[in-house]
């Protein structure tokens, strides 16, 4: 028996990874009856009950190693540019990076152009790699799980995933 076959590259034999899926509970009725089960329940997150949903239920997906592996660099380098260059005062240190780099150039000192430049891009890249490393592996998967069967379950008129751990905070009822 092999393991079934991944739903991102169709050829290596992945894993199932599952995650949930629901919506805004209606102001009335239960949903479609007869058709997913569902029930209610309630958030409890930071804010106090935060309204009721409807929970379709649980979705899986077949995702290898390889393919997670690659997600995961990819959701890293956007987790840098968008949680760590764009801070300001971050942005202002890459700014005055950049100037320093570009002034040791036009003066023709290019051992100091490097030194700067090559400093830069390994705090860069050490940034980067604590980044990867801090990635929750588990939610990590189950995100990437929801990246890939989004759309499918849009159209079928579910708009909200949780995670296995986000959906802790759903209390049935
Ligand atoms: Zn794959």
């Amino acid at each position: 028996m092999s393991n079934p076959t991944c739903e991102q590259c169709e050829s290596t034999p992945g894993t199932t990874y599952a995650f949930h899926y629901g919506r805004r509970a209606a102001r009335t009725g239960t949903g479609q009856a007869g058709t997913e089960p569902v029930f209610r329940a309630t958030v409890h997150g930071r804010s106090p009950a935060t309204g009721e949903y409807e929970v379709g239920g649980l979705e899986a997906v077949i995702l290898c190693d390889g393919c997670l592996t690659r997600a995961r660099a990819r959701r890293a380098g956007r987790l840098v540019l968008r949680e760590w260059v764009r801070t300001p005062l971050i942005a202002f240190a890459y700014l005055v990076w950049a100037v320093v780099v570009g002034a040791w150039a036009w003066q023709g000192n290019w051992t100091q152009a490097a030194i700067w430049l090559g400093g830069g891009l390994v705090l860069s890249a050490a940034v980067y790699a604590v980044t990867y490393l801090i990635l929750e592996s588990e939610d990590f998967a189950q995100h990437t799980a929801v990246d890939l069967h989004e759309e499918k379950l849009r159209e079928q008129g579910w708009d909200l995933f949780w995670t296995e751990k986000e959906f802790g905070h759903l209390t049935p009822h």
